[in-house]
């Protein structure tokens, strides 16, 4: 049985952190694709094209060389700080709402676990879309106000200080255009376990989801 565990939610509800932890428990590699939305979207402001532009930001992903692993790699280049920046968070949702770009990032996600027989794998629509038949499916979620903190936290510690105001704003938006695209809209899947981190210890959360994989699994 190919062992798959999807991970969704918002951002700064801290899928990441658990994701890793959960992989780390279980020994599986695990796969932000997240990464892979700012890896195109930064190729797309390199290169000068719109944004808006579908079929211009799907030619890009088509030829993108990326390696999305503890260090995110375009074109032999490290862009793991590069694609943090503001430039790429405030125009990534844009690029990702195209359909053409999903599709073609969505093969490489499922082409990753065929080649590993399985791993974690984070986003937004992992459980809905990518993996409808993943062995578990969980779906991660905090306040505004924690993610936001989390969210600031985060700059922080990247050197990109910004106010706790415009990091809530800049999640807000990306909420609303992630969960109203007409393309794999963020949503929790039927199925998925839905798990508040706003008052729970990461380690917590993330035994708690490796229980239920060993439960399903043994
Ligand atoms: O997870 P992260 O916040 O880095 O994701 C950046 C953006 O990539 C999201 O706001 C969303 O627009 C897009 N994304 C997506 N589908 C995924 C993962 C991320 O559309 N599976």
């Amino acid at each position: 049985m190919t062992l798959i565990v999807a991970i969704d939610g918002p951002s700064g509800s801290g899928k990441s952190t658990v994701a890793r932890g959960v992989a780390r428990e279980l020994g599986l590699d695990v796969l932000d694709t997240g990464a892979m939305y700012r890896a195109v979207t930064l190729a797309v402001l390199k290169s000068g094209v719109d944004p808006a532009d579908a079929a211009e930001c799907a030619r890009i992903a088509n030829d993108a060389d990326l390696q999305v692993g503890a260090h995110v790699m375009l074109g032999g280049e490290d862009v793991t700080e590069a694609i943090r920046g503001p430039e790429v968070t405030s125009t990534v949702s844009q690029v990702s709402a195209h359909p053409e770009v999903r599709h073609e990032l969505v093969d490489r996600q499922r082409a990753w676990i065929d080649e590993r027989g399985g791993g974690v794998v984070e986003g937004r629509d992992i459980g809905t879309m990518v993996f409808p038949d993943a062995t578990i499916k969980v779906f991660v979620t905090a306040s505004d106000e924690e993610r936001a903190r989390r969210r600031q936290r985060d700059e922080v510690a990247a050197e990109r200080a910004v106010d706790v105001d415009s990091v809530k704003e800049d999640l807000a938006r990306r909420d609303r255009a992630d969960s109203s695209r007409e393309a794999s809209p963020l949503r929790a899947a039927d199925d998925a376990v839905i798990m508040d981190t706003t008052d729970r210890d990461v380690d917590d959360t993330v035994q708690d989801i490796v229980e239920r994989v060993r439960a399903v699994s043994d």
